[in-house]
């Protein structure tokens, strides 16, 4: 475009044609790095991302970042099979998958919290954790403290006699003259209505099923009220336990938010309408619970 050998064919002297040529050339050069500011400049403008990293961004899209996705805290008790319980150092099970759909619905990460039963509802009011999924049974005092979804499944309090208990049914614990001592897990349903029933002094609580089942095991308690899964999976794995047919409850599990956290909640509610409607709570429920 600036051609030299157009200005080397003028008409002037060598000594001013030499000068010219310098002035000339110089002129290009200003030239040329005018044109070169004003086209790198121009680049700016347009909206290929390698040029923009550098100057000043002109548009949203070379600013704006895609954010890592936020994480939303759980807190469970993972003591609990088939809901939460460990696969080597992960938390797996029911709850734990439901959540991590829920999670994924949401736009967000799950990270989940292992504690004791007992300290969920705090750690939830507390706002350590976006809210607790541990099989909890809706209650009404519960629903004072904290507020409850809907529903995602059912839950049944179940009675664990060891072999040849004189326990056969639940009626027994309630019989004439029954004094027996009862297990259970501190702070559950099953810990809340033994108490109810028997009288604290007839209940000993432990920090999970598989300490009461071992205090059964051992003569310190005459059964263990716990929910039908765990109570399946604990009498598995340990020899010479039973589960009574008779059910002692039927209950509701539902995740608990902060009360008040009506926005959050409303999320969680239409995430588990949307996974049951497609399948997903039962294809998990039925990976756990054949
Ligand atoms: N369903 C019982 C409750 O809500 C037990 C839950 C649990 O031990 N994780 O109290």
């Amino acid at each position: 475009m600036y051609n030299y050998t157009h200005i080397q064919s003028s008409g002037v002297t060598d000594a001013k044609k030499e000068i010219t040529m310098k002035k000339i050339i110089a002129m290009m050069l200003a030239l040329m790095l005018v044109m070169t500011g004003i086209a790198v400049f121009t680049s700016c403008e347009n909206d290929t991302p390698e040029e923009t990293t550098t100057e000043a961004p002109t548009t949203e899209e070379a600013t704006t970042e895609a954010p890592a996705p936020a994480v939303i805290k759980m807190a469970t008790n993972a003591y609990f099979q088939p809901y939460e319980f460990y696969d080597g150092d992960q938390i797996v099970g029911i709850d734990a998958e439901i959540a991590a759909a829920i999670a994924e619905k949401l736009g967000m990460t799950l990270e989940i919290v292992d504690m004791e039963f007992d300290s969920i509802i705090t750690a939830v009011n507390e706002g350590s954790v976006d809210f607790g999924m541990a099989g909890m049974t809706v209650t009404e005092d519960r629903q004072k403290e904290v507020d409850f979804s809907i529903s995602y499944a059912n839950g049944v309090q179940s009675i664990i006699v060891k072999e040849g208990s004189s326990i056969t049914c639940a009626d027994d614990l309630y019989a004439e003259g029954a004094s027996y001592k009862v297990g259970v897990q501190l702070g559950t349903t099953g810990d809340i209505y033994a108490t109810g029933d028997f009288g604290a002094e007839n209940v000993t609580t432990y920090s999970n099923g598989n300490e009461a089942v071992l205090a059964l095991l051992g003569g310190d308690v005459d059964c263990v009220i716990i929910d039908n899964e765990p109570a399946k999976a604990l009498v598995a794995a340990n020899k010479g336990l039973n589960i009574l047919e008779t059910a002692y409850a039927n209950e509701d599990y539902a995740i608990c938010v902060k009360k008040g956290n009506s926005e959050l909640l409303a999320k969680i509610d239409q995430a588990i309408k949307d996974l049951t409607a497609d399948g997903t709570i039962d294809a998990i429920i039925a990976k756990y619970i054949k």
